[in-house]
């Protein structure tokens, strides 16, 4: 059963309702479902680790907001917002996150700086990420269209303890980044380091 929880917190001037049509509107609906998803997985790992419910669900929806833009748009707001060079070396994978939080804050009138944090860092993580941050960081990775090996190990340890699962994502990521021959962004690799090694 989907959890559908009214927002009250005038955290957005929106219902749930609304910003789900304004969501839906900018997204294929592949997308838009996997939203969906990651809403709900957000909202159960808030609900089991005590974190503000709203926030959780707003930051889930808008999450993958500026997906599906044309790249020029990342390309203008890096320029715009005098963001580092070192981005345009990247594409939509790292931008719809990165980036994408000041389209989200622009156009959709998010302005809670958690929420737009959860947004930003969801792709590469943080060297320190809130209990918010984390928990849309994993519910991206373990929502139930996710279908890769391993998610349900993922799954599994991400209900047992919220910190183990971020640690056993961002290894993944990054070794299948290796195994790919993708370029590391150097926060992935932050994130690794600051989470994984045992010093
Ligand atoms: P999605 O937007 O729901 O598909 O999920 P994410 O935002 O978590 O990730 C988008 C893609 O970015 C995934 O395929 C990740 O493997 C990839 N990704 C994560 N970190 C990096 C990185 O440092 N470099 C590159 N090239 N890709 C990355
Ligand atoms: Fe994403
Ligand atoms: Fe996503």
């Amino acid at each position: 059963m989907a959890i559908e929880i009214e927002y009250t917190q005038n955290l957005i001037p929106f219902s749930r309702l609304e910003l789900i049509k304004l969501v839906n509107s900018a997204l294929t609906k592949d997308r838009f479902e996997h939203v969906l998803r990651v809403e709900q997985t957000a909202l159960k790992l808030a609900d089991k680790y005590r974190v503000n419910l709203e926030k959780a669900s707003i930051a889930a929806l808008v999450h993958d907001y500026a997906k599906q833009r044309p790249d020029q748009d990342f390309i203008n707001t890096i320029h715009e917002y005098h963001l580092s060079d070192e981005l345009l070396n990247y594409g939509n994978a790292i931008w719809h996150g990165v980036v994408g939080w000041i389209l989200i804050k622009n156009e959709l009138h998010v302005n809670d700086i958690e929420i737009l944090n959860a947004v930003k860092y969801h792709t590469v993580g943080n060297r320190y990420m809130t209990m918010l941050e984390q928990i849309i960081f994993m519910a991206d990775y373990i929502e139930p269209g996710r279908d890769f090996p391993g998610v349900a190990d993922a799954r599994e340890i991400t209900n047992e303890s919220l910190t183990q699962g971020v640690k056993y994502q961002i290894k993944h990521t990054l070794s299948y980044l290796v195994d790919n021959n993708k370029p590391v962004y150097p926060k992935t690799l932050e994130t690794y380091n600051s989470w994984v090694p045992n010093i």
